[in-house]
């Protein structure tokens, strides 16, 4: 069976859930193949078995933790070449979009961003994605070369499946474009306890109709009754009302949570861009004719400010 290469998202040999996530779908495809890169592959091991990595490619040079994405390019692409993988599958983010498609030019292969589901198909594996707020669901599949497919957070929920990686650590020629940019500094977003905005299997967003910073805190109560993160439309932010770090949409961040809650939130296409794909999408909005309706699964006419504080005591007394 083919190696799925699959790129680990981690921090210090931390794991992110979205990588679980990959080796879940890259079962559905062939055999996983983790490529680790950086300092932490030991304490990463583990988990990686745990979700059904076959075996886990470590490149820990000082290259690939202290520059931006060019050294990971040059690792994926090399490591690529050598094993010849049915497909490469990365983490939908900033990086992994860069990485992906930095790659697959490299490798003169097709790509496929921002999938929402991997299947296996009779040429290769087949993705959906959902485009222009949703109104279109696409199914494709990559013609040429090696498929390179990046996939959103929460795709699909991880399962474990134990199995005993091998480790190898391949040798890897940085380029000289590898070390054009390094890194100075990393500093943590300050966030507390919640999850991570585009990991949360629950994400709690407020909008204009929060009105005010102050009230946010209802928001953020609403967020920590149920565990889930916080986020903002770009309203709520434009206003200085929450950091834009929490804005979700088309400028903002592409969200894919099992349970979006759109609260005072009308549905403007450009935040429909960055939530459309979640599993449940549940809004308030005291206007009956919002556009918000048009999307969610469940909807409540009312007030914000009457229905969260309700549903906060419903949540803690059960
Ligand atoms: P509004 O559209 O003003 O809606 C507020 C809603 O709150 C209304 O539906 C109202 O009925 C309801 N409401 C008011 N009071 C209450 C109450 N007490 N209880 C219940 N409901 C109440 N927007 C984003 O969100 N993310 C983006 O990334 C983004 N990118 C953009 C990029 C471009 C290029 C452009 C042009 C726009 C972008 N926008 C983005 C802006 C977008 O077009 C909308 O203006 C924005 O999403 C509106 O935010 P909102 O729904 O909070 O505000």
């Amino acid at each position: 069976m083919a190696e799925i290469l699959v790129l680990v998202d981690h921090v210090d040999g931390a794991v992110r859930k979205p990588t679980l996530e990959l080796l879940t779908l890259a079962r559905r495809l062939g055999e996983p193949s983790a490529v680790f890169l950086g300092p932490g592959a030991d304490r990463a091991s583990e988990v990686l078995g745990r979700y059904g990595a076959q075996k886990i490619h470590v490149v820990d040079a000082p290259e690939v933790d202290g520059y931006l994405v060019t050294p990971a390019v040059d690792a994926l692409t090399q490591i690529a070449e050598r094993t010849g993988p049915a497909a490469i599958l990365l983490p939908s983010g900033p990086d992994g979009k860069e990485i992906a498609a930095r790659v697959a030019l490299r490798l003169g292969s097709g790509l496929i961003t921002d999938a929402v589901d991997v299947t296996a198909g009779p040429d290769g594996p087949v993705t959906e994605q959902s485009a222009f707020a949703a109104t279109y669901q696409v199914t494709a599949h990559v013609t040429q070369g090696v498929p390179v497919i990046t996939v959103k957070p929460n795709a699909t929920a991880p399962e474990v499946a134990p199995a005993e990686p091998v480790t190898e650590k391949p040798d890897v020629t940085f380029g000289p474009a590898s070390q054009a940019v390094r890194i100075l500094s990393r500093t943590p977003r300050e966030r507390g306890d919640r999850p991570e905005l585009t990991e949360a299997d629950l994400v709690v967003s407020g909008g204009r109709g929060v009105n005010g910073a102050e009230n946010f805190a209802l928001i953020e109560r609403v967020a920590d009754a149920l565990g889930a993160a916080v986020g903002a439309s770009r309203a709520a932010v434009d206003a200085g009302w929450y950091p834009h770090s929490h804005q979700v949409g088309q400028t903002g961040t592409q969200v894919s949570p099992q349970l979006y809650l759109a609260a005072g939130i009308s549905g403007a296409i450009q935040h429909r861009a960055g939530m459309q794909t979640s599993k449940t999408i549940v809004a308030v909005n005291k206007d009956a004719d919002a556009p918000i309706f048009e999307l969610a699964d469940h909807g409540v006419v009312g007030d914000l400010f009457a229905v969260l504080p309700q549903l906060v005591d419903e949540i803690e007394r059960r």
